[in-house]
C-alpha cells in the first residue's frame, strides 16, 4: 500500500502515517528507516534523507501536531495552542533547495529541512479558506484528507484504501440480504 499521496497534501499524508487512530492504531512509521522511505516515496520531498533517532522524534511530533490540527480544522474548533505551537516552530527552518534541470524538479535538503517543508505546507492548507478538508468516511479509516473534487463530493480518502473497500462491504451485504430474502 501506498502512504504517500493519498491525502493530497504531503503534511496531510504525513498524518495519515497513523491508521486507524480511534480503534485499533496501526502505525506505519515504526523506525527512522520506515521515515526514511516515506520520504522517498514522496514526490515533493528529496530522495533520500537520513534520520536519527532525534529527528525521528521531532517528525512524530510534527505528525501528531498537524493531525490534531486538522481535525480542528474538520471540527471547525479553535487550533491547539500546543500543536500551533510545534507546526510554526518546525516550519521556521530553512527548507530544502530546489532545482530546475532536463529532467524536471530536483529537491535537495536534509531531514529537518524536509520537516520544514512538510509543516509549512501543512500551515499552507490550514490556513486555506477554500480548501475543503475532510476525515476519511470510511468508519475506522480516520485519515483526513484534502477534498480537490468538483462540488467537493468525495467520501473516502482514496478509491484504493477507502472506497472500493466501502463498495465491496455494501455488495457483500446486498448479496446477503438478497440469499436471505431468498431462504
Ligand atoms: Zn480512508
Amino acid at each position: 500500500m501506498d502512504f504517500a499521496y493519498v491525502s493530497g497534501n504531503p503534511a496531510l499524508d504525513l498524518a495519515g502515517t497513523v491508521l486507524s487512530r480511534r480503534d485499533e492504531p496501526v502505525d506505519v512509521l515504526a523506525a527512522p528507516a520506515d521515515l526514511e522511505r516515506w520520504v522517498a516515496q514522496c514526490d515533493a520531498l528529496p530522495d533520500r534523507v537520513t534520520a536519527d533517532a532525534a529527528t525521528f522524534e521531532s517528525a512524530l511530533a510534527l505528525r501528531e501536531a498537524v493531525h490534531r490540527l486538522a481535525l480542528d480544522r474538520v471540527l471547525g474548533r479553535p487550533f491547539d495552542p500546543g500543536s500551533l505551537g510545534i507546526i510554526n516552530a518546525t516550519a521556521a527552518g530553512p527548507v530544502p533547495t530546489v532545482e530546475l534541470g532536463d529532467a524536471g524538479l530536483r529537491t535537495s535538503g536534509d531531514l529537518p529541512a524536509v520537516l520544514s517543508q512538510l509543516a509549512g505546507t501543512g500551515i499552507a492548507v490550514l490556513a486555506d479558506p477554500h480548501a475543503c478538508l475532510k476525515e476519511c468516511g470510511r468508519g475506522g479509516c480516520t485519515r483526513i484528507y484534502l477534498d480537490r473534487s468538483r462540488g467537493a463530493r468525495r467520501s473516502w480518502c482514496g478509491m484504493d484504501e477507502c472506497g472500493n473497500r466501502v463498495k465491496a462491504a455494501a455488495y457483500r451485504a446486498r448479496k446477503r440480504a438478497a440469499t436471505t430474502a431468498e431462504g
